[in-house]
């Protein structure tokens, strides 16, 4: 049997993880999937935005020198969007345009429709006009050679609106990692597929981790639940090495006879990195590398390995994907009304419901914090870290990561 060396902290574990996970290579992505990712390089405006002088309403084209109220203008073209007039527009004349239309030579102002006798051969203007008014100018949004966003910036509709404009179909992004995970354990069968037989249970890990590795803005697919003989395992960690950047496994990797998910990663020459932690629930999560792949051997219960996911995998994900490892998951400081103990040795993650309070965030436990309890996940709001051996009195304020932002706007989703 194996035992444990030596239990990372905490931090250290997450720091090890970055350190040993690099950022996605850039790479293009039509603008139509480049939603929610994040820019790799800065982008640059290739011409003045917009391109030309045009008209910001429907009307007439013209030189406001000529324009005093009470003037009759002839109109000698027209201009809609997209049919510049080859015309010159001269003294007493005029062009009729329509919006986003080019402006034309010798013109110096557009008047609204609504300020003449109307459309016609000829019209006259009930308003004086100003020079400029109703124009458009050219690169009064963008300036050719001006960076028009910067790289580290998250893209979406806005930053999509803008590239397009500018004519961009491709944008330089860190490409989304790509995750494959797998269940372990001779227990587990298919949801949908039969019923349970004594000592079955379904997979419920993998199709969760999935749905996480997801939500941090992977590609995420799950290969199967793979049973605990060490052939069967083997070529399944083996297909999942060979697809993935980041592959997650669950189950199989604690201390037992059957947690073989080690053995499997070492014979096909996965460097391990660390393996055991200082922490409640998942001590023994293990991590390594394989070239550019990089290994999570997540615990079997399935609390622990959602909340080593959110803890450890999470800001990995984001760190690959060109964005802040804690995007999205707020720290907050958290109370309690009732003494918290850990009587662990380990930093004890509790699974906690939020309430707003005059005096701030008031955190209550979402039930049983066994690492078992799949609903308990449901009934939490965040993570409170309870340190080792510590005893936290009523009102006493604790770290806790946020699992769902939501809740601090006071738009809980639960009924
Ligand atoms: P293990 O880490 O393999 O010893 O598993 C620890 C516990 O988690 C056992 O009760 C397993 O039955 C359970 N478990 C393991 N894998 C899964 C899974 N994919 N879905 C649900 N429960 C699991
Ligand atoms: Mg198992």
């Amino acid at each position: 049997m194996q035992t444990f060396d030596r239990l990372l902290d905490y931090g250290e574990a997450v720091e090890i993880i970055l350190k040993n996970t690099p950022r996605s290579s850039a790479v293009g992505v039509p603008l139509s999937e480049a939603r929610g990712l994040v820019l790799a390089e800065d982008l640059v405006a290739k011409f003045d935005s917009p391109p030309f002088d045009n008209s910001a309403v429907d009307g007439y084209a013209l030189r406001s020198r000529d324009a005093g109220a009470g003037r009759v203008f002839r109109v000698v073209d027209e201009a809609p969007a997209g049919r510049p007039s080859k015309k010159k527009v001269g003294e007493g004349e005029a062009i009729k345009i329509f919006t986003g239309g080019v402006v034309p030579e010798g013109a110096d102002a557009v008047v609204m429709v609504e300020n003449t006798s109307g459309w016609g051969e000829e019209f006259e203007l009930k308003k004086p006009a100003r020079p400029g008014q109703n124009v458009r100018r050219s690169g009064e949004d963008v300036r050719a050679g001006e960076v028009i966003l910067r790289a580290g910036t998250e893209i979406g509709a806005p930053e999509i609106a803008l590239a397009a404009s500018q004519g961009y179909a491709e944008l330089p992004v860190f490409g989304r990692p790509r995750v494959v995970v797998l269940s372990t354990g001779s227990e587990l069968v298919e949801p949908g597929e039969r019923g349970l037989e004594p000592g079955e249970i379904y997979d419920s890990n993998s199709y969760a981790l999935v749905a996480q590795a997801q939500e941090a803005g992977a590609v995420a697919r799950r290969l199967y639940a793979a049973s605990d003989d060490e052939g069967t395992l083997r070529s399944a960690v083996e297909e999942a090495l060979s697809e993935a950047d980041v592959v997650l496994t669950s189950g199989g990797v604690s201390v037992g006879e059957k947690d073989l998910v080690k053995a499997a990663m070492r014979d096909l020459g996965v460097e391990q990195v660390f393996w055991g932690i200082n922490f409640k629930p998942g001590k023994p999560l293990f991590f390594g590398r394989r070239e550019g792949v990089r290994v999570f051997g997540l615990p079997g219960n399935p609390v622990s390995a959602m909340v080593c996911f959110e803890v450890f995998v999470r800001p990995a994900l984001m760190k690959m994907a060109g964005r802040r490892e804690d995007a999205r998951r707020p720290r907050i400081k958290v109370y309690f009304d009732e003494m918290v103990h850990n009587r662990v040795g380990r930093l004890h993650a509790i699974r906690v419901r939020l309430l707003r309070t005059g005096r701030g965030w008031r955190a209550e436990s979402a039930g049983a914090q066994g690492s078992g309890l799949v609903s308990s996940l449901t009934k939490a709001d965040a993570l409170a870290l309870i340190g080792p051996g510590a005893e936290v009195r009523p009102g006493e304020e604790v770290e806790a990561i946020v699992l769902r932002e939501e809740v601090l706007l006071g738009q809980g989703a639960r009924m």
